[in-house]
């Protein structure tokens, strides 16, 4: 069966140019749209769960799940990846239950929403980076806070994210600090603070550069070239999603995500994974509330729970499609997490640091 590490699947995503979306599950019908979507264009995927989607599902339930889903589809490179992982403990826990890459978000403290400080992010990654690469899983580290630089407010998802407010210093990662902590943390992939941040309100108006920091992503790029790229909080709520939603009796007051041209250009500039939640939530919330509008004795959750997955599956595949993970799938050869385990014991998957790239373009 094809499960693959982050790590393997983001290095054959820079040496081919393209942008790999993470959408987040929870449920049996959010990973068989997944699949369906990766399925129809040749896509590798990377599926993710955050702790409460660990707590709401179970980790056994997910874990077979997972199991399921790459039996059916051997041909789709699967990345299961534990999302915003808060200390240690859920990092290890998540790589007993068959994930192959973790998140450890040293950029809160364990409860999830105190910011922590540089020394005690470096500490608890390079822990887990340490227990990850002895058996072969990869690592994902953050550093810097998301949260809005139009507010200067996080959005909690899933109980995780900052409460109050923050200065741009730790709104916006500092390009310095991210060398410094790569080196010492050795991730395989940063996720970074430029303006995104979680859940459906992410900007008041179109983003422009004063509210969505595309140049941290070139600055960061210029001084780690090899170092994989990470987007948070990158849905970019649809106005068509919101107008269905609305239509049917929703009440979404009027919002803006990142625009998919912004994340294309990050995606020149090193950004590798792009996390999606919100689009495929608010996909399968409209297809839901049509149903239950237009057809109100409806009690047959196969009669709401289809046009829901399917609504998610067609977001799922325009994403896969515009960040250019399309086709890519029948190109790579998973490795087992032991062959990577012994690449990083040889040395060979160390951060390449200190060589400065000109800039493209
Ligand atoms: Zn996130």
């Amino acid at each position: 069966m094809a499960r693959i590490t982050l790590r393997q699947l983001l290095d054959h995503a820079a040496e081919n140019g393209y942008g790999v979306p993470a959408f987040n599950i929870n449920n049996m019908e959010q990973a068989l749209a997944i699949m369906e979507a990766a399925d129809a264009v040749d896509a590798p995927v990377i599926i993710q769960a955050s702790r409460g989607a660990r707590q709401y599902a179970n980790d056994v339930v997910l874990k077979h799940l997972i199991d399921a889903v790459a039996e059916m589809y051997p041909h789709i490179p699967v990345c299961m990846h534990q999302d915003h992982g808060n200390n240690e403990a859920t990092c290890a826990t998540a790589i007993q239950f068959g994930f192959t890459s973790v998140m450890m978000d040293g950029s809160l403290q364990a409860d999830g929403k105190t910011p922590a400080d540089y020394d005690y992010n470096v500490k608890v990654t390079r822990n887990v980076v340490d227990m990850a690469h002895w058996v072969g899983a990869s690592v994902e580290g953050e550093l810097g806070v998301l949260g809005s630089l139009e507010t200067g407010m996080g959005e909690k998802e899933d109980g995780h994210g900052f409460e109050g407010k923050l200065g741009h210093d730790q709104l916006l990662t500092d390009p310095d600090q991210a060398v410094e902590f790569v080196k010492a943390t050795e991730v395989d992939a940063l996720a970074i603070a430029m303006g995104t941040s979680h859940g459906a309100y992410k900007f008041t108006r179109k983003p422009d550069g004063a509210v969505l920091a595309m140049n941290v992503i070139e600055e960061i790029h210029q001084r780690l070239p090899n170092t994989h790229l990470v987007m948070h909080g990158s849905s970019s709520v649809p106005q068509e999603l919101q107008d269905i939603i609305n239509q049917y009796g929703g009440q979404m007051p009027q919002t803006w995500g990142v625009p998919v041209e912004e994340i294309q250009r990050g995606i020149k500039h090193g950004v590798r994974k792009i996390n999606i939640d919100t689009d495929n939530r608010m996909a399968m919330t409209g297809a839901i509330r049509k149903v239950f509008a237009e057809n109100p004795g409806e009690f047959d959750p196969r009669k709401y729970l289809k046009p829901a997955m399917e609504a998610m599956r067609a977001v799922c595949r325009q994403r896969l499609e515009e960040f250019g993970t399309a086709g890519q799938a029948s190109k790579i050869k998973p490795l087992p997490m032991s062959a990577m385990a012994k690449r990083y014991a040889a040395g060979e998957l160390s951060p390449k640091i200190g060589i400065t790239r000109v800039a493209a373009e």
